[in-house]
């Protein structure tokens, strides 16, 4: 009995009522995607570039992303435009809204993914370090939210906010990291309320994702995190399906995940440790 109900409780979980996504929900939208010069942000402007979506894409490196909007075209973007520059300074993350607003005077997703470069090793004590990461993966989200969110309102549109289970855990060797992403759950998690309290028709979707086979994620692990990756193009389909559902939260994947979330207030001990099994200490201390 009690298994069946657990099955039941699940099947009401993940089917019932729930929109199915189609690629049409996406096109003709008005799209920004920070981080979109490599890794995940990349696939997410080629999937968006397929389902006909205009796009406003950002990163440092301009020959990078010159290539990649070069792609989205050829893959059926209805438009796709970049502005480079750095996310450290706050006037650049309000310049990508700006530009989006002088290009289609609307805006219906903003997708928040870029991050600084960071370490793979014990925590260094450099608090300079410290508030670099805070400005880039944490005040850019914050400021580029404030900027784009007039507009937003105007289309009932989407924030869409690129994490991670270092979001959500302690994990060792990414301390400045997990805490940018800790600090995006806080904001945006607190947002979320004031918006339904608000009536403001503009969704908040977080992305809590596993280890993904991006080529500077696997650089910063190789040797030492044993866990294998998941795909970075199946990874994006999944982040823009979450967005355009307009989902509270997206794992990914989710069985590994989720299970680890939910875990994580049960047997705290437990989990922190099956964390620590899958490091490669030898080879961490060879930095
Ligand atoms: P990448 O390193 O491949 O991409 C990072 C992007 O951010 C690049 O486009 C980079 O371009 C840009 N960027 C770097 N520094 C700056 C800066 N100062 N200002 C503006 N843009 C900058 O990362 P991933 O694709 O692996 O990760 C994407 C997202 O997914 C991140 O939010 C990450 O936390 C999350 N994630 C990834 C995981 C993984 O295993 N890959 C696991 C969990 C979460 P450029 O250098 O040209 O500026």
């Amino acid at each position: 009995i009690l298994i069946s109900l657990v099955g039941m409780v699940l099947a009401f979980y993940f089917y019932s009522g729930k929109e199915e996504f189609k690629p049409e929900m996406l096109k003709g939208k008005r799209v920004i995607v920070t981080g979109a010069s490599t890794g995940i942000g990349e696939q997410i402007a080629y999937h968006l570039a397929r389902m006909g979506s205009h796009l406003l894409i950002t990163a440092r490196t301009e020959a990078q992303l010159q290539q990649v909007v070069a792609q989205c075209l050829e893959l059926g973007a209805a438009s796709a435009r970049y502005i480079n520059g750095s996310m450290e300074d706050m006037k650049f993350a309000q310049a990508v809204v700006k530009k989006a607003e002088e290009l289609w005077g609307s805006l219906d997703m903003l997708i928040l993914n870029h991050i600084g470069k960071s370490y793979f090793n014990y925590f260094d004590w450099d608090i300079r370090h410290v508030q670099k990461l805070m400005d880039i993966n944490f005040l850019s989200y914050v400021t580029m939210t404030i900027s784009a969110l007039p507009m937003l309102k105007n289309s009932g549109g989407s924030i869409v906010v690129v994490s991670s289970m270092a979001g959500k855990i302690g994990f060792p060797f990414t301390v400045t990291y997990s805490a940018t992403k800790f600090a995006l759950h806080g904001f945006f998690s607190s947002l979320r309320q004031e918006f339904v309290m608000q009536n403001t028709n503009v969704s908040i979707t977080l992305c809590i994702l596993g280890l993904i086979n991006t080529e500077s994620a696997m650089k910063a692990v190789s040797g030492r995190f044993t866990s294998p990756p998941a795909p970075k193009e199946e990874c994006a389909l999944e982040i823009i399906k979450g967005g355009a559902l307009r989902q509270r939260e997206v794992y990914y994947r989710y069985m590994d995940t989720k299970i680890f979330t939910v875990l994580r207030d049960w047997a705290p001990e437990f989990i922190d440790y099956l964390i620590r099994k899958n490091y490669n200490m030898d080879n961490l201390k060879q930095d």
